[in-house]
């Protein structure tokens, strides 16, 4: 009894996530601890809430958590902040890849030479890396002759689209051609151009992707890289008209104020990022060219550096951003006309922002006008778009409708808007502007990249994780829904596989219960009353109110354990949220209240019918042809619009689908802190990422069942040498029955399956340690 009183556990502490304690008494189902700490007061904890700590929990790490004698959520926790206190910043969990943000450049950690020595190496042969993972999916690929593909999830700032690139770099170093502007080039050069569109600085992450991509490399049947495919996700549009203070618009806007040449730059009137709207709204801290890098004074440039915790600021990069920017979308053979094209749309954009208006006192008819002030940004904006000045004018102060009334019927008017319909209307256009020119910046890099008979592809998903914020909305009801999808996914290949796995190889093992989200997926996105159809049918409405979809939501799902009142939610909303504001869903990674005052705006993209005549009409061949193939529109009716949601759906739909016919691989990315500095360890966070990304339920899994496992053949090949030449003449299955009984192995430890064994918890590294000791 004495030795178990002195056993050392880990128990729950917000902060650190786990804290070491000692056991001061055990009760029938509550125990008392006492953290280790002078200053630390006792605890009473339910036992399930504390854990048995490995022996050597203090320094020794290992590089797959399996390898450990207890796998539980404190234990993975300990093991990755110690791998990270060593700068080992990746960790195995069986097959999938942790991987915690390190903010600091590791040296040597992506070299070509370590490219080199990962190279046909199994996973588990050389420390974990991302490079490994890499390797295991066209090896999969190649001996399963199946596409493969590797879902990269985590938080903002968590390290997704840094992991992807390594990804796709280490695949076409490997596998691509050496000279000329092959399709590995080509893949390679679309991130700069992706994220110099799609990028932003935030709060969480100064180079911040605010759109989710599921980028493909194909293979030919020789293995050689032969062509890529990139799809899109979810662009946030709102960004382009205003911002959280302390967070940027869309690099490529201050690139192009910047960093474009100077003729560039006049015939487009831009100049300093401070004379923009859609630019001031945020963070106002920029530098033009004038000010670059190297006219910084070096203790203003540290000064900010220290200020983003050593990292690069990108604010400071925007002349050379747009020089990287415009070689790579040259290389991807877009012409000088071309390129020009697409900054004269950003340009637009910008001086789009500056028109304003104001009410129209003159006119009987009431509506606004736009200020005389800003009469000059019109004709600009006019003049980039190649349309009619007053037919702009027009487009934006009034909106087209038709009478459905007496003897005009039928009949065409034009309805004054007030200021801030009119403010709108201008920036929807803004938004589907630039929506439809990143559309087609990634639709040119795909049409850029050459793509011969490809045989198979290894598809790399970069996508914002679980998001939950002060106030929740479309947005992160997207998002959440859309890892409602991929945690169901990860259950299914991790979980049922795994399961299956002991089935298929006659082992004899506890099913493991997991929580099956499908009841959360149905609530979103059932077509019989799921929460994005209630939305579109809200739309079709003659008179829509986010109150009546809101009513409408709990209406359909009362009862349903998913979904609850807002106010039952106990997140720190700004303001107490009245039950038809919004409502709370319970996710598999915990609540979140979604205020719902612009999901009916949010969810429908369409412009006023004049402004989608106007640019559809326009001179200028290139904007004709970004609203060409539009599905939008007013005038195609209510009835039949396209909804972003319902958009979403089905874009998720086929990615899934995609998913589900490759082989998987998953990399969880961690932020460790929320400072974005090297060497921070915030365990608290971690731990809750760790939970979910669904890690804590693999564990359990595996500390249940046999997570170490090795091939027959495998074992023979590790130890034959070491053992006498007349067992080494055996069958592997054999010569691994007769070595484990050799070494005195235990039976309980270990099992044979039909082509493996596996082994219990801890007990292969045991093993391998006795096999290792002379
Ligand atoms: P978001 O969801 O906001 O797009 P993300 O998960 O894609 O976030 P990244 O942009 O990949 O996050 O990473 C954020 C920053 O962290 C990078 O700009 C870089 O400074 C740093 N970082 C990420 N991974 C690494 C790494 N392996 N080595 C060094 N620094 C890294
Ligand atoms: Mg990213």
């Amino acid at each position: 009894m004495s030795k178990r009183m002195e056993q050392v556990v880990w128990v729950p502490d917000p902060n650190e996530g786990f804290v070491l304690a000692t056991i001061v008494d055990l009760g029938m189902d509550e125990v008392t601890v006492q953290p280790v700490g002078a200053s630390k007061a006792r605890l009473n904890l339910p036992l399930d809430r504390i854990y048995t700590a490995d022996p050597h929990f203090d320094d020794k790490d290992v590089d797959d958590n399996c390898s450990l004698m207890h796998l539980n959520e404190a234990t993975l926790l300990n093991n990755v902040k110690i791998r990270y206190s060593k700068d080992k910043i990746y960790t195995y969990v069986a097959n999938i890849l942790i991987s915690v943000n390190p903010y600091i450049e590791i040296k040597n950690l992506y070299s070509t030479d370590v490219m080199t020595k990962y190279k046909g190496k199994s996973l588990g042969v050389l420390p974990p890396h991302i490079f490994a993972i890499a390797d295991k999916s066209f090896r999969d690929m190649k001996v399963l002759k199946q596409s493969q593909s590797v879902i990269v999830s985590g938080e903002s700032g968590a390290g997704k689209t840094e992991s992807t690139k390594h990804l796709l770099r280490y695949l076409c170093y490997q596998w691509g051609s050496s000279n000329g502007p092959t399709a590995d080039q080509k893949i390679l050069d679309a991130n700069p151009v992706l994220e110099a569109f799609g990028n932003a600085k935030t709060t969480r992450n100064n180079n911040s992707s605010r759109f989710g991509k599921f980028m493909e490399v194909h293979f030919d049947n020789s293995c050689c890289v032969v062509g890529g495919y990139i799809s899109h996700y979810l662009l946030e549009k709102s960004r382009v008209c205003i911002q959280s203070s302390e967070e940027r618009n869309y690099h490529v806007f201050y690139l192009l104020c910047a960093g474009a040449p100077p003729d560039i730059r006049s015939k487009l009137t831009l100049a300093n990022p401070d004379d923009f709207n859609y630019l001031r709204k945020g963070c106002t801290q920029y530098f033009t060219n004038s000010q670059t890098t190297k006219n910084l004074e070096n203790n203003q440039k540290s000064q900010l550096q220290n200020k983003q915790g050593g990292l690069k600021d990108p604010m400071l990069d925007d002349v050379k951003g747009f020089s990287t920017m415009d070689e790579a979308l040259s290389r991807l053979g877009l012409s000088n006309k071309e390129r020009c094209d697409i900054y004269t749309i950003v340009a637009a954009v910008l001086h789009l922002g500056n028109i304003e208006f104001e009410e129209n006192i003159e006119s009987t008819k009431g509506g606004c006008k736009v200020t005389e002030q800003t009469e000059h940004s019109l004709s600009i904006v006019a003049n980039l778009l190649s349309v009619n000045v007053d037919e702009l004018r027009q487009a934006l102060i009034t909106k087209v409708m038709m009478t459905n009334r007496g003897g005009l019927k039928g009949t065409v008017i034009m309805v004054p808007l007030k200021q801030y319909e009119a403010n709108n209307a201008r920036d929807a256009l803004a938004k589907a502007t630039y929506g439809k020119l990143f559309d087609h910046i990634v639709h040119r890099i795909n049409t850029s990249i050459p793509s011969k008979a490809s045989s198979y592809y290894i598809g790399v998903l970069d996508i914002a994780g679980f998001e939950y914020f002060t106030v929740n909305s479309f947005e992160q009801f997207c998002i959440n829904y859309c890892n409602e999808k991929l945690q169901q996914f990860f259950n299914e290949r991790i979980l049922k596989e795994e399961q299956m796995l002991y089935e298929r190889e006659g082992l004899a093992v506890k099913k493991i219960e997991f929580v099956d989200n499908q009841d959360c997926i149905d609530l979103i996105e059932s077509k019989n009353g799921g929460i994005f159809n209630l939305l579109d049918e809200e739309s079709k409405l003659p008179k829509q109110s986010s109150e009546h979809f809101t009513t409408e939501v709990h209406k359909r799902w009362q009862g349903h354990f998913r979904l609850a009142l807002a106010r039952a939610s106990k997140l720190k909303a700004h303001r107490e949220i009245r039950d038809d504001e919004g409502f709370m869903v319970r996710h598999f990674a915990g609540a979140v209240c979604y205020q719902t005052a612009q999901f009916i705006d949010k969810n429908n993209d369409a412009l006023h019918a004049n402004l989608e005549g106007l640019v559809q009409e326009s001179n200028n061949p290139f904007l004709q042809s970004l609203f060409a193939s539009s599905t939008l529109g007013a005038n195609k009716g209510k009835l039949n619009f396209i909804s972003v949601g319902s958009k979403f759906k089905s874009q998720l739909a086929e990615l899934m689908e995609k998913l589900r016919s490759t082989g998987t691989n998953f990399v969880r990315c961690i932020k460790p802190n929320d400072k974005m500095v090297d060497h921070l360890i915030d365990g608290g966070s971690i731990l809750s990422q760790l939970q979910c990304s669904g890690m804590t339920s693999v564990l359990e899994l595996m500390q249940q069942g046999f997570p170490s496992r090795a091939p027959f053949q495998q074992l023979y090949d590790m130890y034959k040498q070491r053992l006498p030449p007349k067992l080494a003449q055996l069958d592997s299955r054999i010569f691994s029955k007769a070595l484990f009984r050799a070494v005195g192995v235990n039976e309980g430890d270990y099992k044979f399956g039909v082509s493996k064994v596996f082994f219990r918890p801890g007990k292969f590294a045991e093993f391998d340690a006795i096999m290792h000791s002379d």
